[in-house]
């Protein structure tokens, strides 16, 4: 298809043509036996890519910021404290939010492109009884990865609840939430689940919910409130219809054909399918003598690679020349560096093929702005990955 434009930014992205068909069915009613049998398959759906068979899960209507929202309002009270430990522009969010609903934050937080030591954690949450923890497990402005199981632990050892935003990470990194003992991990629909903006998921642990069920107060945010959504969940779960407020119900008919998606390809070999292209796709930037954002290879983010701009190469007129092939990359996002850096996305129904159109894309561009280019270097790089995985 002529002009067909790759759209490779971290989210929303590229979704499956199966996904699209079924959000554009006919509308239901939220209450038609077929509806609910779809809500209550994606509820048992998630903890299957979430791996929480105790957990439980909300689907809301909302973003990913919803989501972070929900978890904050619910299971923090004023005067709480609450660790947020940031890799970028999404743990500077989750300290807003915790702030907006009176919580005493303190705010570790990582130098540009490295992850925070677990030591640095650990000092922290013996020096103060913390309520609760926040990691980010791929925070989508830097492109670093960090290794939640740890930090969860050290949530457990200090009787502190662990929260991982995992916007940018569900379905297309490896997460167990119940084994590694994390009691919310939320995401929004628009990126590895791989379903249209509009939906916040989250599962909370059976500990989260004792923890909310025990409030002094009453949850301030109204629409956020688990007290409104817990019996809806349950419902559909058992297959009744209820009502709080209208589902978004193309969206969840989509979210259940994505879910299925994602279950047939496994979840294993979904997050080892980001893997391996993540690789491939950072060894042929790399060869084009770009400087990758995060500091190592093992904090680097397999649903998304952050890279330096050439040195003085203006970024705007690169993404241009780049989009002028229909390839849609973004641009920076962490204020600090926002001019100096771009970065593509690379999740959820993400190929191969997806990956070398960009590499060639990017190398055009390159040359054109008068950026020596040995043509065909990346995808030799990329492609040497692929064929020594097999
Ligand atoms: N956290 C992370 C890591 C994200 O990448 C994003 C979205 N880019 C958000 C939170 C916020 O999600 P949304 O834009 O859906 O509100």
């Amino acid at each position: 298809m002529k002009g067909r434009k790759l759209l490779m930014i971290p989210g929303p992205i590229e979704f499956e043509p199966e996904v699209l068909q079924a959000m554009g069915i006919p509308t239901q009613s939220h209450v038609a036996p077929d509806f609910i049998e779809t809500f209550g398959n994606s509820l048992e759906l998630m903890r299957e890519v979430w791996k929480s068979p105790k957990g439980q899960p909300f689907i809301v209507a909302g973003t990913g910021t919803l989501a972070m929202d929900m978890a904050a309002a619910n299971l923090v009270e004023q005067g709480d404290r609450v660790l947020v430990i940031s890799t970028g522009y999404f743990g500077h969010r989750f300290k807003d939010i915790m702030d907006r609903y009176g919580a005493e934050t303190t705010i570790l937080e990582a130098p540009i492109g490295d992850v925070v030591s677990l030591e640095a954690i650990e000092k922290e949450l013996q020096s103060k009884q913390y309520k609760a923890l926040t990691i980010t497990h791929v925070d989508t402005s830097t492109g670093v990865l960090v290794e939640p199981k740890p930090i969860a632990q050290l949530a457990k050892k200090y009787n502190t609840l662990s929260i991982l935003d995992g916007v940018c990470s569900v379905a297309g990194e490896e997460i167990d939430q119940d084994e590694w003992g994390l009691d919310v991990v939320l995401t929004g629909s628009q990126k590895a689940i791989g379903v249209p903006p509009g939906l916040a998921l989250l599962i909370a642990s059976q500990k989260a919910m004792e923890v909310w069920k025990k409030r002094k107060m009453p949850v301030s945010n109204y629409y956020a409130d688990w007290n409104n959504w817990l019996p809806i969940m349950k419902a559909y779960e058992e297959r009744r219809p209820s009502y709080f407020g209208t589902p978004a119900v193309n969206l969840i008919v989509a979210l259940e054909a994505s879910l299925k998606i994602i279950a047939a390809e496994g979840v294993e070999e979904r997050v080892k399918r980001h893997q391996i292209l993540a690789k491939a796709f950072r060894e042929g930037v790399s060869s084009l003598d770009l400087e990758i954002l995060p500091e190592r290879n093992e904090i680097a983010a397999n649903t998304l690679t952050a890279v330096y701009y050439p040195e003085g190469m203006d970024g705007t007129a690169l993404l241009s020349k780049v989009a002028e092939s229909d390839v849609i990359l973004a641009g920076g996002l962490l204020s600090e560096i926002k001019t100096n850096y771009f970065r593509i996305g690379h999740m959820g129904s993400v190929s191969a093929n997806d990956l070398i159109a960009v590499l060639g894309a990017l190398e055009r561009a390159l040359s054109e702005l008068g950026h020596d280019i040995n043509s065909g270097k990346s995808l030799q790089a990329f492609q040497n990955v692929l064929l020594g995985s097999n």
